[in-house]
């Protein structure tokens, strides 16, 4: 298949990205792979909403850029967060255009939820099923235009780069080039090859890295791990975001999230004594950066050896409550717990990566023609902590940069390079489901347990150690094997794992997310 681009991904990023593409080439030819169904994604689940400054009275551009500096302790790149503040705006008044609904107050302005680290009410949100509200939106405005082509179930296995094209053997850096992707129907098996002028990386986080995660199972890490494996520059990865708040249920995997506007609202945190607690980590109380929260419940349960601590809502209007959260209200009546008298059970869990390929200003990566926006993209806005709330906006705006780049480096390409089909000769035995499935527990263990919100030396010694020898077992499976969507998978969480404890084991200090007892 020939394309003229070919966008990775469909979560608000690589459908915000077809779309202004198709906008600025009528006559285009744009393929979306996705590897799940169409609406799958980590932005399906954002409950929040998007940070933007709405409000010119209570509320100013500077104030949002202070607060992203905060949170991002010291390592934002400052020319990039005064992009997406400003120019987040307009992109927010573009996802109106296309139909998206915010929540209004009486008098007809956007209601504006207040976050962990924001000093201003500036989060449009639709109750608390914002991200579903997205998806809904962008699927629509994709389906009503005839020159993008959405495919899903295929999983992207490699980046065709000149690796491929002139059997070259390429180096870390800006000598490479990307020419489209392999593909992977995994509902049949079918191998594919996309060929593009310009590709386009939207896939998102890298939550299953770790055992309990916000992130729906989709979340692998895919794009960061494909960028890698084409030597692109990939930075930051040791800056995982862990929410504070999700609902404590006794199995592993994805994490249902109490969001942060729950807090917001006047939540209070205590322990399971009754205690009150996060004063005493910060005089933000409850509504401290989330990295201050998460590690003062890690604390917390370490001291008491408790399973969860309790978001205490008991002083909360319950018609307001309801009314707001209405998806976490029934989540927890759900699974048999009173919101209002015994407060909601909340842990911890693995959400948001800061880090990712690097891109520069137009979301440009190191390889020629692979530009990358969404979660999988270090653009330098989160530094070492991402505010809540921005990365929406993030993505918004880096999908419109990165749009408007694609088209100028496809403009520029006269001729489509032929790619070579995928060689799978040979590669008849399916790989073990039981040794896929193990050693993917394994590598979330290690990471779990060695690579969490706290991290020592010691604990990344013995991780990098375990993982370096997982890393060759994996791949010595993944070359002997017929390919399948969880072994693809697995070589990517792997893969994630060492670059995260590498980087990890680089950061001489700490700093936002990144917490090292030892140093
Ligand atoms: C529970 C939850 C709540 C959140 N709440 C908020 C919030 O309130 N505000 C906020 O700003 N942020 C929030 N976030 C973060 C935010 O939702 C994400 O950062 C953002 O949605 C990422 O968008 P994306 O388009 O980059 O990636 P995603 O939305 O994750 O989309 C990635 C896409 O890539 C596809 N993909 C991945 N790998 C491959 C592959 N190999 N082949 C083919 N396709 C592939 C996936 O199937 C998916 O379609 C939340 C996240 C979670 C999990």
């Amino acid at each position: 298949m020939k394309a003229d681009f070919l966008v990775i991904g469909s979560g608000i990023a690589g459908l915000t990205c077809a779309l202004k593409i198709a906008g600025l080439n009528p006559t285009a030819k744009i393929v979306i792979v996705t590897k799940s169904d169409e609406s799958e994604s980590n932005t399906k689940y954002a409950q929040g909403g998007i940070a933007v400054v709405l409000d010119a009275v209570k509320d100013s551009l500077d104030s949002h850029i202070k607060d992203t500096l905060r949170a991002g302790d010291g390592l934002c790149d400052e020319a990039i967060v005064r992009v997406v503040v400003e120019e987040g705006i307009d992109r927010f008044y573009d996802m109106l255009e296309q139909g998206a609904d915010f929540d209004k107050t009486e008098n007809g302005d956007f209601a504006l939820g207040r976050e962990g680290g924001h000093t201003a009410n500036r989060v449009v949100h639709h109750k608390d099923i914002t991200g579903f509200e997205i998806e809904r939106t962008l699927l629509n405005a994709i389906h009503a235009n005839d020159n993008i082509q959405i495919l899903t179930h295929l999983f992207v296995i490699d980046l065709i780069t000149d690796h491929h094209v002139y059997k070259k053997k390429i180096k870390l850096g800006h000598n490479n080039s990307c020419y489209g992707a392999y593909t992977l129907d995994h509902r049949n098996g079918e191998v594919k090859k996309i060929a593009a002028k310009a590709t386009i990386l939207a896939s998102g986080g890298v939550g299953n890295v770790y055992k309990n995660t916000t992130n729906p199972v989709i979340a692998t890490g895919d794009g960061i791990s494909l960028a890698y494996r084409a030597k692109a520059y990939v930075q930051d990865m040791e800056f995982i975001q862990f929410h504070p708040t999700a609902l404590y249920e006794p199995k592993d995997g994805q994490r249902f999230l109490i969001s942060e506007a729950v807090r917001g609202a006047g939540a209070y945190l205590r322990d399971q004594r009754g205690i009150r607690f996060m004063f005493k980590y910060d005089d933000r109380g409850e509504l401290a950066s989330r990295d201050i929260v998460a590690r003062a419940i890690d604390s917390e349960l370490k001291i008491s050896g408790d399973d969860y601590v309790v978001l205490d809502c008991s002083h909360l209007d319950p018609i307001a409550f309801k009314e707001e959260f209405p998806n976490i209200y029934n989540k927890c009546r759900v699974i048999g717990v009173d919101v209002f008298e015994e407060g909601i059970p909340v842990v911890p869990a693995a959400h948001y990566l800061c880090g990712g390929v690097v891109v520069n200003e137009f979301g440009e990566s190191s390889i020629n023609n692979l530009l990358a926006c969404g979660e999988c993209a270090r653009t330098g806005l989160h530094g070492a902590n991402r505010l809540a709330s921005n990365s929406l906006l993030e993505a918004l705006v880096f999908a419109h940069r990165s749009a408007v780049r694609a088209s100028e480096l496809a403009n520029q390409l006269k001729e489509q390079i032929k790619v070579p089909k995928w060689n799978d000769e040979g590669l008849t035995i399916p790989g073990e489901n039981v040794l896929i499935k193990h050693f993917r527990k394994e590598v979330q263990n290690i990471m779990s347990d060695f690579v969490g919100i706290v991290r020592s030396n010691k604990r990344l010694k013995l991780a990098s150690k375990s993982i370096d020898s997982l890393y060759e077992e994996i791949n010595e499976l993944y070359r002997i094997s017929k390919l399948s969507l969880p072994l693809g998978e697995l070589r990517n969480i792997v893969s994630v794992a060492y670059l995260i404890i590498e980087q990890c084991k680089k950061r001489k200090e700490n700093r936002g997310v990144f917490h090292n007892k030892d140093l």
